[in-house]
């Protein structure tokens, strides 16, 4: 497609792109413009980000940037580093027959553990995964190389793998991810050839290293289509095997409190997206993990004896460390997440002047929001305590003590008047407050 039979104007590509693509071009390299940048811009979206791929090999990209990064064992690419932005350069992939370990190697189930062979364009839109990736925006004329039927495809609005699926699966098991994420987010049908194997395959998921699926699933559900690719996982058998503890609780009861809580954390999730709101994995992990906790901490009660917050804690350490095994899940999102579980046992206990000191945990407002989806799972109880604390919050300082004195009912039954601010806290022994958390 040449330039003048296309709609993509290097105005849409940023500087920092451009930059590589040139530098790379006046060096004597080919240079193009690759994968969902180019797509993205085809479809009228807003690419995420720019990835060049070149003919230069990681070594001679090195030596034409100052700000050049090589990366990747399993591929190995080329970070070139402009402050925050980051332009991912990748060299030609070609095609593995060879026999050479170093380069090119596979598991058992026909996982690339290696892919580091180099070839030209054509081999590398074989290697591309589905075909409306396999696009091409060359520097040199600015024309764009369709492969694989990329381009019909786009317009059509058909998501296919390029080569046999079964294959390219076993290769690399997210691609069957990336099929559900690229269906939601381009609005496009997944091909029935396609779509075929992934039921079956779904299980190979299990072997991927927990820090790049931790990755992927931020993509999957940070990013304003959390609820469509929650089903959609859910009818491909996705799910299962990154949430082993939360499938368990929809499969016993598909309309249950967890089944309810799930789909009440993606779609807060996707609207706060569009809000352009904050979103935090520890709050995430929090919800959508507060069901298999109850479970647990009840089973450790029961088996164990414990008091229900140590029960509680020692529920926490465990189904955060079985999560992290397929899912690692950084310390600095976990920890913040075992806060805004403990916060839970407290809301529900702290109708009284406690109130004002725990509003003031760094944690309240997440562990308040999770209070709130929780109350619109169950009802019941959880509702008036949910909006005691949101009468509470909404009131002056005056109404505060008011609300304060008035008791979790909202009147004074459980309260003896004025005094009753110090009665309370006497009444509860110390012993009863949550511990800090591990
Ligand atoms: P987005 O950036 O919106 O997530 P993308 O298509 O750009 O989508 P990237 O992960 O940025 O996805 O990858 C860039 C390109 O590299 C893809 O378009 C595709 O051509 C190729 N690619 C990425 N991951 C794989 C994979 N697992 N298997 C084969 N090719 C891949
Ligand atoms: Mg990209």
């Amino acid at each position: 497609m040449p330039r003048n039979a296309h709609s993509i104007s290097r105005r849409q590509i940023s500087e920092n792109a451009l930059k590589v693509l040139y530098r790379l071009h006046k060096s004597g390299f080919k240079a193009y413009l690759v994968g969902g940048g180019v797509r993205d811009l085809l479809l009228g979206q807003e690419p995420k980000d720019f990835d060049v791929v070149t003919n230069a090999t990681p070594e001679e990209i090195k030596r034409l940037f100052r700000n050049c990064r090589l990366v990747g064992r399993r591929f190995r690419l080329a970070h070139i580093v402009f402050g925050r932005d980051i332009i991912e350069v990748a060299t030609f992939r070609g095609h593995h027959d060879t026999s050479n370990e170093k380069i090119s190697k596979s598991n058992a189930q026909g996982r690339l553990l290696r892919d580091n062979v180099y070839g030209g364009i054509d081999e590398d839109a074989e290697r591309r995964d589905f075909t409306v990736n396999a696009l091409y925006y060359d520097i040199s004329d600015f024309a764009i190389h369709s492969y694989a039927g990329g381009i019909h495809d786009l317009e059509k609005g058909i998501l296919r793998l390029i080569g046999d699926p079964d294959t390219r699966y076993r290769e690399d098991p997210v691609r069957m991810l990336r099929a559900v994420r690229f269906a939601t987010k381009l609005n496009m049908q997944i091909e029935a050839v396609t779509a075929a194997p992934i039921k079956q395959l779904a299980p190979l998921l299990k072997d991927i290293p927990a820090a790049r699926m931790y990755e992927e699933v931020l993509k999957l559900f940070f990013a304003g289509h959390a609820e469509q690719n929650f089903d959609m996982m859910q009818e491909y058998g996705l799910f299962a095997p990154l949430f082993p503890a939360i499938q368990a609780q929809l499969d016993e009861y598909p309309k249950g409190a967890c089944a309810k809580m799930m789909h009440a954390v993606m779609r807060s999730t996707d609207e706060r997206v569009k809000a352009d709101r904050p979103i935090t994995p520890a709050f995430f992990y929090a919800a959508i993990l507060w069901y298999p906790l109850r479970q647990r901490a009840d089973e450790i009660a029961s088996e164990s004896g414990l008091t229900t917050n140590d029960a509680y804690y020692a529920a926490m350490g465990d189904i955060m460390e079985q999560q992290c095994r397929t899912i690692s899940v950084p310390r600095r999102f976990s920890t913040p997440a075992k806060d805004i579980w403990q916060l839970q046992l407290r809301l529900e206990r702290s109708l009284n002047t406690r109130a004002f000191k725990m509003a003031e945990h760094p944690k309240f407002r997440a562990a308040f929001d999770l209070l709130q989806l929780r109350a619109e799972v169950e009802g019941g109880s959880l509702e008036k305590t949910a909006t005691w604390w949101n009468n509470f919050l909404n009131a002056d300082e005056e109404n505060r003590s008011k609300i304060v004195r008035s008791g979790p009912r909202g009147n004074s039954r459980n309260n003896n008047g004025n005094r009753s601010r110090t009665g309370n806290r006497r009444r509860r022994p110390a012993n009863k407050q949550p511990k800090a958390a591990e």
